[in-house]
């Protein structure tokens, strides 16, 4: 099949909660009796779970599957229990890319409703500490039940109502060594649901080798049941190639300069706590005015430079291998050489609506290459 098809379609993804199960004692449960893997893919992320009964492991991030949209995986044990959560792969990248040493203490910055809180649960395991932060009380009180849902409340702290940029001196989280901020954005990445047409992908043509239900079958149940897929735009399903840069979501000028004065706020409180050494910003924005101008404006700063913030290097992180990364254009008021500039735009992850991941997102590490005695980190 051409990608037409292919580079369109949006699977469900599926963290599995470590805290809770494994990888292979969800696959094993009741709910995924019926699914085969698909294996031998090459990418990390490319999927192929067009089929209903498949599903797939993402490669190189752990603990990650896609499965066919269409399976109601709510009424699910699993989902139910807490065993998975259902989080797309692109809003799993920032808990990845910081990946915080088991023990260790972390601050989410931003953290309603809590699938990074929970996530960085995961990762830093019972003997690490998170403070999950969260400004709006409301929403706090969902981060609550997602904590104890995904069985992290011996974990994670809850600062309910609490403003991120309070957080200073005397404070228990001033002490963190590493930070997950994920702020408010414009959240022109985030994927519609819409209605999905299974006519308009390149299906194979017949399932019969993979024992599977026969399309017919499959044609039947669709009928009684609408099939729904998360993708932006009618053009997506159409398999044409989505300008990223050109599709703008009415976010007005003044929206997206308030919105990224917030954002710089916000990582420039996370350079200042005395212990950290690492930070990472995330927005589910493709809008680079929320995203690598923020970075160059954060860079700019006065504290990045006494403290020595910088963006670590594509090569020392986690997602090295994902090619897409920051926009090298957008960097253009750092005030470095073009060689540096090139160096943190290959740091920055981005991730357009039409990569299958969940949404267009982006994502950077900062870390910091002094410590306070000034020695190099
Ligand atoms: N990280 C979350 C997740 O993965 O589930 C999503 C975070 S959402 C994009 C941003 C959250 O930050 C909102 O719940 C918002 O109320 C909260 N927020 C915004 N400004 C804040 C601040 N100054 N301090 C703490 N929380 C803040």
């Amino acid at each position: 099949t051409s990608a037409t098809g292919l580079t369109t379609f949006n699977p469900r993804w599926i963290r599995v909660n470590t805290l809770k199960t494994t990888m292979e004692g969800s696959l094993s449960s009741l709910t995924f009796s019926e699914f085969q893997e698909v294996g031998g893919m090459s990418d990390m992320f490319f999927f192929d779970v067009v089929r209903k009964y498949y599903y797939q492991k993402a490669k190189l991030l752990s603990n990650i599957l896609a499965i066919h949209p269409s399976h109601d995986i709510t009424s699910s044990e699993l989902y139910k229990s807490g065993k998975i959560v259902l989080q797309s792969a692109s809003s799993c990248l920032p808990a990845i890319m910081l990946d915080p040493p088991k023990g260790s203490t972390v601050v989410d910055g931003c953290a309603a409703p809590g699938n990074k809180t929970t996530h960085l649960a995961a990762l830093i395991g019972d003997g690490g500490r998170i403070f999950a932060v969260e400004r709006d009380k409301r929403r706090a009180d969902i981060l609550e039940k997602m904590v104890t849902k995904a069985g992290a409340e011996k974990i994670v702290t809850i600062l309910k109502a609490t403003d991120f940029t309070t957080i200073t001196d005397g404070h228990p989280a001033w002490q963190a060594g590493y930070l997950l901020l994920d702020p408010s954005c414009s959240g022109s990445g985030i994927l519609q649901r819409i209605d999905w047409d299974i006519s308009k992908l390149n299906l194979p043509s017949s399932d019969a080798t993979s024992g599977q239900p026969s399309r017919s079958s499959r044609k039947r149940k669709r009928d009684e049941a609408p099939q729904k897929v998360f993708a932006s735009t009618s053009e997506e399903l159409d398999g044409q190639q989505v300008s990223e840069e050109t599709k703008d979501e009415n976010t007005s000028k003044e929206r997206l300069q308030s919105l990224s004065d917030f954002q710089v706020a916000i990582i420039l409180h996370a350079f200042s706590f005395p212990n950290a050494m690492r930070v990472t910003y995330s927005t589910c924005s493709i809008h680079a005015e929320e995203n690598e101008h923020v970075v160059a404006r954060v860079l700019n700063s006065e504290i990045a430079k006494e403290r020595g913030w910088g963006v670590q290097s594509r090569e020392d992180n986690p997602l090295s291998t994902w090619h897409r990364r920051g926009l090298v254009k957008e960097l253009s008021s750092l005030n470095v050489g073009s060689e540096e500039q090139q160096r943190v735009a290959e740091g920055c992850v981005r991730v357009n609506r039409t990569d299958s991941l969940g949404g267009g997102f982006f994502v950077v590490c900062f870390i910091r290459q002094i410590d306070n005695e000034g020695r190099l980190g």
